[in-house]
């Protein structure tokens, strides 16, 4: 496996080792990598000749400076998984390499990110949108892979795909979860072993509500969830939305969405976990 800082060695690889008949997969991520983004270099080594991916923690998309500093950051074990997977190059830029100059862009996403991380991490997906088209510039991938997990951010990226013309495939992969439910995530490592007791709660919920929306409206499906995590001292959940799966805007009536989804994020102490589940 390659690994490359800059991007002027990232074109030289390119251009060595990637023919245009062949097609080329692309896995960006933050790094301290779980099963979770190993399915999707997976995902992308079943679909293409040869498979890429980032490990880039970008600033832009913080909204917390502390969550940004605190960030589990272990390149060399990522390294050392992606080698073992079989991956053919891993991109690990700098700060200075990505962001020369402050980035201006503003993307404009309408409701789609007027609702839950876009409404509680304001600024969020601007930085994630415009990481993302940098990286798709760079690498130009034909496709490119993505976790169902972070649904509105999928959402979003393909819309920025759809506005900014780009000829990219986004394919969203299935949430990959510990055997007691947890979503996978590089932040479950700054739970403690109480938190990380506890987090499962989420799912238990999020399997529920897809068991028991028949017999709920979408808003007392909210609340039904929301119960879950009342006697649970250190869960504080931000907000449980049962959401249009396209659109991501509430839900009043099951009928008026073809597939409807509930997303959720909650504190466990100062670390905040999203997990959502398809309902139909
Ligand atoms: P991150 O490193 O958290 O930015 O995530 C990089 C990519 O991995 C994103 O597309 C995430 O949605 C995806 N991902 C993170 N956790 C999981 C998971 N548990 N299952 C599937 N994909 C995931």
């Amino acid at each position: 496996m390659t690994i490359i800082n800059k991007i002027s060695e990232l074109e030289i690889w390119l251009r060595v080792n990637h023919r245009d008949h062949e097609s080329l997969g692309f896995v960006p991520t933050m790094g301290a990598l779980h099963r979770g983004h190993l399915s999707l270099v997976r995902y992308s080594q079943a679909d293409n000749h040869r498979t890429v991916c980032s490990i880039f923690v970008n600033p832009i998309q913080f909204n917390r400076a502390e969550d940004l500093a605190k960030y589990p950051r272990m390149p060399e074990e990522d390294i050392r998984m992606l080698e073992r997977e079989g991956c053919d190059m891993v991109f690990l830029p700098s700060v200075e390499e990505m962001y020369p100059e402050k980035p201006r862009q503003v993307y404009r996403f309408g409701p789609l990110e007027e609702v839950m991380e876009g409404a509680f991490r304001p600024g969020h997906f601007n930085g994630v949108a415009i990481v993302v088209n940098r990286f798709f510039r760079m690498i130009r991938p034909d496709k490119a892979y993505f976790g169902l997990k972070d649904y509105q951010q999928y959402l979003i990226i393909k819309e920025m795909v759809r506005q900014d013309q780009l000829p990219v495939e986004v394919i969203g992969c299935p949430i990959v979860r510990e055997s007691d439910g947890l979503a996978m995530s590089s932040r479950n490592l700054r739970l403690s072993e109480k938190q990380r007791a506890t987090a499962p709660v989420i799912f238990r919920a999020l399997s529920a509500a897809r068991d028991q929306y028949r017999s709920h409206t979408p808003e007392s499906l909210e609340n039904y969830i929301l119960r879950f995590f009342a006697d649970i001292p250190e869960c504080r959940p931000e907000y449980v939305s049962v959401a249009n799966a396209d659109t991501l805007q509430p839900v009043k009536h099951w009928s008026d969405a073809r597939s409807a989804v509930v997303c959720v994020a909650a504190y466990f102490g100062e670390i905040r976990l999203i997990d959502n589940i398809l309902l139909y």
